[in-house]
């Protein structure tokens, strides 16, 4: 039995060629190869004679990524070594986080699902069509590893700010997968990317020869539902321990498959969610440093889709807890969507807005400026994908309203930001207190250095899924959300907070992801939703359970 992943020593593998060993991506040492193991494994002549250990290996994969201009190479080349080898993967990946989560992930992901059909070299994860309807679980009983614990699942309609990239938006679970092992320690055979690809609606892709996905368009309404609904069922009966995260659906399927399966499900939805925790996260890290409590906040989002709702409501849940009644709540919490400032006075709101719609006696309004003026918030959240929104009026009206005002421009890419960091502290004569959605360097203003936090949502969900599956926990809930945020906000230092960074520093994310598991398992046991019984020590178990990239024996 294979058994590599697993942390034994000794790993057996009767029946197993040399051939069989350096073509799977999960056993495969290439030149790691011990003597021993080469002659065991009829391997000798294969590979080249010197033995390599796992760091020389690393040092030169790092030498070749970084001798490449373009990060899309670098990205062809990490991918490349995941289809290798994935413990050389890994530690590679491990070891230089900072330099390589943006490669791996977004925003270098992006090009690579743009290119996705052009760049193809090796299928990895499970396609899904509506020519498999009626056999879906057969589908998913072919995949080879039979331990699921998480699975990443798309429909390519929403692909980070790219919108509809159809099947091509596989390397979306692909990474974020890869993030789940590298940051929080699932183990590589036990993650499972799945794209549903239901067709698209892009033009271009229609039109492209190259194009791997369906080539028509979107299925919809009950077809599109049925399809859903047998994909949930068939992960139930044939992965039930795993958890299914939903990635990159459009707003109108996101918001509702979350309300439909969240009750029944082991699910969630981390552009809803996660990117709630790991903001409200930030909240919490601000009011350290501005001595307010987070019920003292006023936020007004630049956004109503499902990062703004999701932060929202997980703000309001939080706020209940600090004593505020949801009415109450919910009135500390406004947006702005394409159109105007989401209020009662509204006709066409979606659904997920209309609990948001206030009364409010500014008349109609429908610039950010003006809301800012009519409103007085003391946080500004940008989650409308749209550049250079908070302008230095904006910025500074902030500032003549508060002492530290917050200002989180989460929007991604960098390109979209609502502004830059640089501009924050500079309209604002250093006083905003500063987040964002992809990374920012530090600025040097009058003399003092800060370092914008980015907001990025690697610090939450690993530990989500590793305390989730820790604890077997049948749901996941947004107390245990709620309780990530504040066992990440609890790892920020006085000295990180002094030079205006709201998170802790990225590389430390295997222990923030330990901690964060550790709290959500706590909820899974104290809430009866766990699986199995409380181990003594849940941190200890959580560690023990985090995969490591290190080679086995095989004997
Ligand atoms: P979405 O499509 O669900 O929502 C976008 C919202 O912005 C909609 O409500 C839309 O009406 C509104 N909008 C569009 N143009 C606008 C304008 N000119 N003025 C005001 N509102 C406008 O998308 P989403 O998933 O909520 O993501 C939004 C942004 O947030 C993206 O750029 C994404 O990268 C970013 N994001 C950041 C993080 C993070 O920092 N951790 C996490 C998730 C999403």
């Amino acid at each position: 039995m294979i058994q590599n992943h697993i942390a034994s020593r000794n790993v057996v593998h009767p029946g197993k060629t040399g051939a069989d060993l350096l073509h799977d991506p999960l056993l495969n040492k290439g030149t790691a190869f011990t003597d021993e193991e080469r002659r065991r494994f009829g391997l000798v002549g294969l590979l080249p004679p010197k033995v390599s250990t796992l760091k020389e290996q690393s040092t030169r994969v790092m030498a070749n990524v970084r001798k490449r201009a373009a990060d899309l190479e670098k990205y062809v080349d990490m991918l490349s070594l995941l289809d290798r080898n994935e413990t050389l993967f890994y530690r590679v990946v491990i070891d230089h986080i900072d330099e390589l989560m943006p490669i791996i992930y977004t925003p270098v992901v992006g090009a690579a699902c743009q290119l996705y059909a052009h760049l193809y070299r090796r299928s990895r994860g499970l396609f899904i069509t509506k020519r498999e309807k009626g056999r879906i679980r057969e589908i998913l009983r072919g995949w080879p590893q039979k331990d699921v614990q998480v699975i990443v699942v798309t429909d390519g309609q929403r692909i980070l700010g790219l919108g509809d990239l159809g099947a091509s938006g596989m390397a979306i679970p692909v990474g974020k997968l890869s993030l789940y092992t590298a940051c929080g320690g699932i183990s590589p055979a036990a993650t499972l990317p799945v794209t549903l690809d239901v067709g698209t609606n892009n033009p271009a892709l229609l039109a492209d020869p190259l194009y791997l996905g369906t080539p028509e368009r979107r299925i919809e309404g009950r077809e599109y539902d049925e399809l859903v609904d047998e994909f949930v069922s068939a992960v139930q009966e044939v992965f039930p321990k795993a958890l299914l995260q939903f990635e990159d659906f459009a707003n109108h399927n996101a918001f509702r498959l979350l309300e439909r399966y969240r009750d029944r499900v082991c699910c969630f939805n981390d552009d809803i969610q996660g990117t709630a925790a790991v903001t409200l996260a930030g909240l919490y890290s601000a009011g350290r440093i501005t001595k307010r409590r987070l019920v003292d906040e006023k936020i007004l989002f630049h956004g109503a889709g499902e990062a703004a709702i999701g932060i929202g409501d997980l703000v309001v849940g939080a706020m209940m807890a600090e004593g505020l009644t949801k009415q109450e709540a919910m009135s500390r919490c406004w947006f702005m969507d394409s159109k105007a400032l989401v209020d009662a006075g509204r006709k066409d709101l979606q659904d997920h807005k209309k609990p948001y719609a206030h009364a409010h006696s500014h008349g109609p309004v429908t610039d950010l400026l003006s809301a800012v003026k009519a409103l007085k918030p003391t946080a500004l959240i940008g989650v409308s994908g749209q550049a250079a929104q908070f302008t230095s009026e904006i910025v500074a009206e902030m500032a003549r309203l508060n002492a530290r005002p917050l200002v989180f421009a989460l929007s991604n890419p960098t390109s979209n930001a609502e502004c830059t960091a640089e501009q924050a502290y500079g309209w604002s004569a250093g006083r905003a207190i500063f987040a964002s959605g992809s990374p920012f360097s530090p600025v040097i203003f009058r003399g003092r250095t800060f370092v914008p936090g980015q907001g990025n949502n690697a610090y939450i969900f690993p530990g989500v899924g590793l305390g989730v599956v820790a604890s077997a926990a049948e749901r996941v809930t947004d107390e245990m959300f709620f309780e990530a945020a504040r066992a990440l906000a609890k790892l920020v230092t006085e000295e990180d907070l002094a030079q205006g960074a709201l998170f802790p520093p990225l590389t430390k994310v295997r222990e923030i992801s330990a901690c964060i598991a550790e709290a959500v398992a706590r909820v899974a046991y104290e809430r009866g939703l766990a699986g199995e019984p409380r181990p003594k020590d849940i941190r200890r178990r959580i560690e023990a359970l985090q995969y490591q990239p290190e080679y086995k024996e095989y004997i």
